[in-house]
């Protein structure tokens, strides 16, 4: 879910955000079990959380600013929600973003009756959809990309709900995994390429959609098996299931991201558990970008089961020689620099007893801006190592993502304004080294990318988009009707 504001750069700063979706139906409790699933999908989004229910005659949301636990932990709150069918959602930062409207689940009263969506995703040609439709006069309630899908559902002219979400979809590109909930049950869905994530479970007769298995797992749920890319389910208040494939059978291609940093540490992923994946990824960093040190130490918490990893694979022990505070938010969300800058001190502090006259290899999932590692370099020095060298569990990250991921415009995005070596110089290491795309797709079990077939998205890193993308398309043209100058993005 991406805020799509016509007076925004579509791909500006903090205009893309990750988000976590759930969705129960046919249990007694289902706000309540929502209300959780969405605690442990926390990490995918902290700025809004909504959860939608449904009765059996009425639907029903609330919807907040701010965590889980400080909008749903009351019996108040969970007992506006009745019914046996809920879904929710959580939603990463954003400074474009209009408050409350742009909450999920998204609402509305169609001629068939209530219709309420959460989404994960972006839509890549949602400017252009919305401005056709606006010009046929429809009015949009919010600046999200998902409010298109509904208007598209609203006008579609086939008889009934399940053609005129097929029939929505198909005019869709991007990246979507959506729980839907209507009158007659739920539904499913994950974009043709599988490019979010989407798992489903059970609990006694109830089923269960979430982003992670991590959601099953904290609601006591058993995990059954992934949404199949491009798969929709419907889901009938007896329990029946019907599964319907309208997009053919297109060769998936998942974000490679969830396994590199956004997907908690204890979910499964395309298979994988993404624990083992990291430090699969790690191990493999050890391998390709070996360095002589003392220590190996983790940028907690995101760079930790790759240096374990790393640390397994190289012998060079593994060292808490940063310590995290957990009561600050994600440094990556500050909508300013400035402030980025200081929340990265408030939340790491060296270990000085560790780092002193050591040679350290720092391992970190990412570098974005360089912000973060900068940060933490300069955090080694002070605390007295005597090398500092840099070691990334991913790729340059080098180009934007136009399908959910929050990275800021490429123009931002360290790798794409420097080489390795300048790098190096800015984040003031001693020596600074990436695992291999390839390194990456054998750590994670495929054939690397010069298989010719590449299993997953990874355009982050190789600009290798997998869907068009229209509204850039049409951004990038209308730049040049204007003579402005290119290489903004992408
Ligand atoms: P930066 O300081 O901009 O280089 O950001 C790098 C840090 O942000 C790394 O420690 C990553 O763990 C984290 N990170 C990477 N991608 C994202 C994202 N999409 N949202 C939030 N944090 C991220």
């Amino acid at each position: 879910m991406t805020n799509n504001h016509p007076f925004h750069d579509e791909n500006g700063d903090s205009l893309h955000e990750e988000c976590g979706v759930f969705g129960v139906i046919g249990a007694d409790d289902a706000a309540a079990i929502t209300a959780l699933g969405l605690h442990a999908l926390q990490h995918r989004g902290q700025e809004a959380v909504g959860i939608c229910s449904y009765n059996g005659s009425e639907f029903t949301a609330r919807r907040g600013l701010g965590h889980v636990a400080a909008n749903f932990s009351t019996e108040e709150a969970i007992a506006e929600l009745p019914g046996h069918m809920a879904a929710g959602h959580v939603r990463y930062s954003t400074t474009g973003g209009s408050g409350l409207r742009n909450v999920q689940p998204l609402y509305a009263e169609l001629a068939s009756g209530g219709f309420a969506v959460s989404h994960n995703g972006n839509i890549s040609n949602a400017m252009t959809l919305r401005q056709e439709l606006v010009q046929k006069g429809a009015i949009f309630q919010s600046t999200s990309d998902t409010e298109v899908i509904i208007h598209l559902v609203a006008t579609s002219r086939y008889p009934t709900m399940l053609d005129r979400l097929i029939d929505a979809l198909r005019l869709v590109e991007g990246a979507y995994a959506l729980v839907v909930m209507t009158p007659r049950g739920m539904a499913a869905c994950r974009d043709p390429l599988g490019i979010r994530p989407l798992v489903m479970g059970r609990m006694g007769d109830a089923v269960i959609f979430a982003s992670e298995t991590v959601a099953l797992d904290v609601v006591g749920a058993e995990f059954e098996r992934e949404v199949e890319p491009g798969e929709l389910l419907e889901i009938d208040f007896d329990g029946t299931i019907r599964s319907h494939r309208p997009f053919g059978n297109p060769a998936p291609r998942p974000c490679i991201f969830e396994h590199v940093y956004f997907s908690r540490p204890d979910s499964y992923f395309a298979g994988q558990s993404v624990y083992e994946a990291r430090k699969a990824i790690g191990a493999e960093l050890a391998r390709e970008k070996p360095v002589e040190a003392d220590i190996v130490v983790p940028v907690p918490d995101s760079g930790v089961p790759a240096a374990i990893g790393y640390a397994q694979e190289s012998g060079v022990p593994f060292e808490l020689g940063i310590i995290r505070s957990h009561y600050v938010g994600r440094t990556f969300i500050q909508p300013s620099d400035s402030a980025r800058n200081a929340g990265v001190k408030r939340k790491h502090n060296a270990n000085r007893v560790l780092v002193e006259g050591k040679r350290v290899v720092l391992i970190d999932d990412s570098i974005v801006r360089g912000t973060t590692s900068l940060k933490i370099v300069q955090m080694m020095r002070d605390a007295g190592a005597k090398e500092v060298h840099f070691r990334v569990a991913s790729p340059p990250t080098n180009h934007s993502c136009f399908y959910g991921v929050d990275t800021p415009e490429r123009s931002k995005l360290l790798a794409a304004r420097m080489d390795i070596d300048a790098m190096c110089e800015f984040i003031q290491a001693d020596s600074l080294a990436f695992v291999s795309i390839d390194g990456l797709y054998r750590a994670v079990g495929r054939k690397g990318r010069d298989s010719g077939c590449p299993q997953y998205c990874d355009a982050c890193f190789t600009g290798d988009y997998p869907t068009s993308l229209t509204d850039l398309q049409r951004k990038r043209h209308a730049d040049d009707q204007l003579g402005l100058p290119m290489g903004k993005v992408a």
